[in-house]
């Protein structure tokens, strides 16, 4: 969805690009940090789908956050990036939103600070994420063959999306290059 997300918001040429994918991934990823401090209480599940973190007030933090960065040290526009980077976290939030989830509180709390109510979708597109244990059995858990089929669901959803924005963004490239091109030859007849 990061990916998706850069080539659909910012995309970029050049090294830049690759800088800027790795940083699209890691926003869009950015929530399920608060799997690290249940780490410490050897619960990695404690404070997971946390207000904080998942969360409407909590995307538009992290975009404020990126969006100041890149004004600060860039000269960015800050309400554009502060935009980009708040869709792009709270694009985990709506996709946790769809997917199947096993544990209690079930859901996301999506609107906080507005509700802190935890909320799912009655319709999930995406299959559930079976976590247990603490420390590295909690990491070498997540590569159980239900979470390799689950991650296999989630690029087989993806895959067309992203096919489409490079279809869209070939054809506006192919514009780009043709357009000017007719209007000199035009100009010349
Ligand atoms: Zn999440």
């Amino acid at each position: 969805m990061g990916y998706a997300a850069q080539q659909a918001l910012l995309p970029q040429s050049g090294r830049a690009r690759w800088g800027m994918i790795a940083l699209f991934a890691f926003v869009a990823n950015l929530p399920d940090l608060d799997f690290l401090p249940g780490f410490l209480t050897g619960n990695p599940n404690q404070f997971h789908h946390h207000f904080l973190s998942h969360s409407l007030g909590g995307s538009v933090l992290v975009g404020i956050l990126f969006g100041g960065y890149f004004a600060l040290r860039a000269g960015k526009p800050f309400l554009q990036y502060s935009l980009i980077f708040a869709s792009v976290c709270f694009s985990h939030v709506v996709l946790d939103f769809f997917s199947a989830d096993t544990s209690q509180p079930y859901g996301v709390p999506m609107f906080w600070p507005f509700s802190k109510e935890h909320i799912i979708s009655s319709f999930p597109l995406f299959l559930s994420i079976e976590k247990s244990g603490s420390g590295f059995e909690f990491i070498w858990g997540l590569l159980r063959q239900h979470n390799l089929y689950a991650a296999l669901v989630e690029v087989l959803i993806f895959v067309p999306v992203l096919a489409l924005l490079a279809l869209l963004r070939k054809r506006v490239w192919l514009f780009r290059h043709t357009g000017p091109q007719l209007e000199i030859e035009q100009g010349n007849n």
